[in-house]
């Protein structure tokens, strides 16, 4: 159901009417990162999606807010912990369904997201639907040991790529995401804040995640993206992975030392 190639133009202007302001992008971050990460961000990809980007954070900062970014303070710790981090994910998703939006996508501040390319691959599905898609971070389904119920296997979208949620979807999980209920339902699981997505999702609603290869993170070899193929890849990403910078070949005018992430 991943759409492999670009559609042509009209086709996608016929079939929906499906704007990219109608995306809600969530973008995760922390104080120690605004300078780092999430500046490059601001410069690339969010320059262009302002007004419908959201950025949870944990920190003030008087420069964000007053450079007109909707940025979010979550109130949830700063740290890599299960709980801060679901916790922030648990705010994000109050924060879309307060919104007007059409579709949710949850990203970090290491990814850079191609909006239109985004729009493009949301625009494939009937707007109405149950719609889950990402890419998963595994090669089976991840199984929630502290459940007692005889299947508790299930796909779910790796966090560190992104992911998207249809509204249809993201209503019908209430009853475990709203509040203070979907850090429960990560707490009763006992696993990070994107499993609990999936197992929201796959468990308890019965709905198959769209397993998508053009959401990538800095868990796969980034070196494989070729250059021609990245303005049709939805989300990229930079990282450590195992004791090496892996992140995508561009040729540009920065050099690596210039431009480590090569988000620039
Ligand atoms: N993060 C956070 N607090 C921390 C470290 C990370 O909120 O102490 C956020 C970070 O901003 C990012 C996400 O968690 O959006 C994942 O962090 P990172 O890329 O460092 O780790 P990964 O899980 O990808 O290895
Ligand atoms: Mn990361």
């Amino acid at each position: 159901k991943c759409p492999n190639g670009a559609e042509s133009e009209e086709a996608r202007v016929t079939r929906s009417t499906l704007k990219v302001e109608d995306i809600y992008i969530a973008v995760k971050t922390t104080g120690k990162f605004h300078k780092t990460r999430l500046a490059l961000l601001l410069e690339t990809w969010i320059s262009k999606t302002k007004a419908h980007t959201f950025i949870f954070t944990d920190a003030e900062d008087a420069d964000l807010s007053s450079a007109g970014y909707n940025l979010v303070q979550t109130g949830c710790q700063s740290d890599h912990s299960q709980q801060a981090l679901s916790c922030k994910m648990s705010a994000e998703y109050d924060g879309f369904m307060a919104s007007d939006k059409r579709w949710f996508c949850h990203v970090d501040d290491d990814n850079y997201v191609n909006p239109h390319t985004l729009l493009s691959l949301l625009q494939t599905f009937p707007q109405d639907a149950d719609i889950y898609v990402g890419k998963p971070s595994l090669d089976k389904p991840i199984t929630a040991h502290e459940l007692l119920e005889g299947n508790a296997t299930f796909w779910f979208a790796t966090g560190g790529a992104g992911f998207c949620l249809s509204r249809h979807l993201a209503e019908k999980m209430v009853p475990w995401a709203s509040g203070s209920r979907f850090e429960q339902t990560s707490a009763s699981i006992r696993l990070p804040d994107d499993c609990t997505v999936g197992f929201i999702v796959e468990k308890r609603l019965g709905v198959s995640m769209v397993h998508c290869h053009l959401f990538h993170s800095h868990l796969e070899n980034l070196l494989l993206i070729s250059q021609r193929n990245l303005p049709q890849q939805v989300t990229l990403s930079y990282g450590i992975f195992e004791n090496k910078m892996n992140s995508i070949e561009v040729k540009g005018s920065f050099s690596k030392e210039q431009d480590p992430s090569r988000l620039v």
